[in-house]
């Protein structure tokens, strides 16, 4: 098989990049093993605001201005709807919180995307402090749904093939790569916490922290909007609750652990009064970076090997974006933003 590039990893940022070579007319082929989780995992949340400082989210007038159409886009190809929208309350817990909700609405970045009127109606099921703030423009991302779908899009196309990638039988020449009966001019490594083993860019700082998560049923809990104070607590339809997530930055497994459980049960009693059920558990790990900025570009000596990661906590926003500035540098000579250029670490 002859293509222009091979992709290996196909979660939200091998997904990306498949679609920008596509929109371009390129042929490709994607390998994945199903090894790393992250974007399985996620509950694909999109949402500008930082709630922790209440901060803008880095470029993200750029990002949701490339989501929308970007998933617009995948819907006609694939025939599926994979974006939902809901508003997002913010805990207050105190009059302070209030205080610094209010001078974040006078950010010229935030003031789109925060409502400054406090809200003071309660919320049916959850514990109610100092009112609540609202964040407009907020949604989420079907992202197992469209990572399934675009799967059998491609394998249909022939294009996808379930199988690891083995980085020690890439024969790598001026031109062109080779692996298996595979040719190709580039190969673009989307391995997300996989990275580690990757000994061409297993260099890069990839911390990864790993994140679970639960699925409660609540049919007490009639919520329509994603809550966020210690957790997020997100309806998914059918009386069931997506409530996340742990950071660890330790522990490197997959595995659903009883520590994460007690963590998250913990925080999700101090903020909702209705009797529930755990009905699953699951962890991933997410791809994040010391500097916390994406990992792209090319290998220092083989410049057909390039490296598309570090999609961090916020790959539903970041991805999208990062694709396109990254096939502008491969194919039109674009420079990379420095803030996600790999070049940043060459010291
Ligand atoms: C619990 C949790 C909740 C999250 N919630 C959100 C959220 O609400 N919103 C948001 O924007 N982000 C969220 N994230 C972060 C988001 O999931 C990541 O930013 C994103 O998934 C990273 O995508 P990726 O494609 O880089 O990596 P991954 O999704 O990890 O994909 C990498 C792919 O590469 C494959 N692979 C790796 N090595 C090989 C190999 N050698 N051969 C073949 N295939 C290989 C893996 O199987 C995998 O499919 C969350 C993450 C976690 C863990």
């Amino acid at each position: 098989m002859q293509v222009d590039y091979i992709i290996v990893g196909f979660g939200l940022a091998g997904m990306a990049m498949s679609k920008e070579l596509e929109d371009h007319g390129h042929s490709f082929v994607v390998l994945d093993n199903a090894s790393q989780v992250s974007s399985r995992v996620a509950a694909g949340v999109f949402n500008p605001v930082i709630l922790k400082r209440f901060t803008p989210v880095w470029n993200a007038d750029e990002q949701l201005d490339n989501l929308f159409p970007f998933y617009t886009d995948i819907s006609k190809r694939l025939g599926g709807e994979y974006l939902t929208f809901f508003e997002t309350l913010k805990v207050f817990k105190s009059i302070e919180d209030q205080n610094n909700w209010f001078m974040a609405c006078d950010n010229p970045l935030l003031e789109k995307y925060m409502n400054p009127k406090i809200i003071k109606e309660e919320v049916n099921g959850i514990h109610y402090f100092e009112g609540f703030g609202q964040v407009k423009g907020t949604g989420r991302v079907l992202v197992t749904k469209v990572l399934d779908d675009y799967i059998d899009y491609l394998k249909n196309k022939d294009q996808f093939l379930e199988i690891p990638f083995l980085h020690d039988e890439l024969e790598i020449n001026q031109d062109t790569i080779n692996y298996k009966d595979i040719t190709a001019k580039k190969i673009i490594f989307a391995e997300g916490y996989g990275l580690k083993e990757n000994p061409f860019f297993n260099h890069l700082p990839l911390t990864g922290t790993k994140g679970e998560m639960l699925f409660i049923k609540a049919p007490e809990l009639k919520l329509t909007q994603q809550i966020k104070s210690a957790l997020f607590v997100l309806p998914v339809g059918d009386d069931i609750y997506w409530i996340g997530a742990t950071f660890n930055w330790n522990d490197k497994t997959l595995d659903a652990t009883e520590k994460g459980k007690a963590e998250l049960l913990e925080k999700l009693n101090t903020m909702i009064d209705v009797p529930y059920q755990v009905i699953n558990q699951f962890g991933g790990i997410r791809p994040t970076v010391k500097d916390r900025r994406p990992l792209v570009g090319k290998h220092s000596i083989h410049k057909n090997l390039i490296v598309f990661n570090g999609m961090g906590t916020r790959g539903v926003m970041i991805a999208p974006t990062v694709a396109k500035q990254l096939y502008q540098y491969l194919e039109n000579n674009k420079s990379l933003p420095k803030e996600i250029d790999i070049e940043r670490f060459k010291s």
